[in-house]
């Protein structure tokens, strides 16, 4: 299989990870990594408690850069998830990070390059996350 790249720019608006999800869909990629770059706003990430073995949602409902953004397309529970970690500042260059769940779009820049495999995720007794099959 010939491993494809693109290059796509987020809609204004749209939800930044439903993006990459889409561009994932609409390409047929099942395994994918990914970088991005932009602003955004109301972003939601998620905590991974490791005691309690759950996911914390912490809300910044303001402007934010989207200073780096990272992560990888594969498979869970039948459809492509785009499992992203972001790295944003705030007005004044402070930064908060972590598994972004949703986030507006303001401006986005994305690069993602195709795997040549087919990558799921199933559930993971020791951590309870949703991880790759070995
Ligand atoms: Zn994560």
């Amino acid at each position: 299989m010939a491993v494809r790249s693109f290059v796509a720019r987020l809609e204004t608006g749209a939800d930044w990870r439903a993006e990459i999800e889409a561009l994932a869909e609409e390409t047929g990629i099942d395994a994918g990594f990914f970088v991005g770059l932009g602003a955004g706003a109301d972003a939601e990430l998620h905590y991974y408690d490791q005691d309690a073995a759950e996911y914390t949602p912490v809300e910044f409902d303001e402007p934010l850069e989207i200073a780096a953004c990272v992560g990888n397309v594969a498979w869970l529970d039948g459809d492509r998830f785009a499992h992203t970690h972001v790295v944003c500042s705030r007005e004044d260059g402070s930064t908060v990070a972590g598994h972004l769940n949703r986030a507006t779009v303001f401006a986005g820049e994305l690069y993602v390059r195709e795997l040549d495999c087919w990558l799921d995720r199933e559930p993971h007794e020791a951590t309870g996350l949703d991880l790759w099959l070995a």
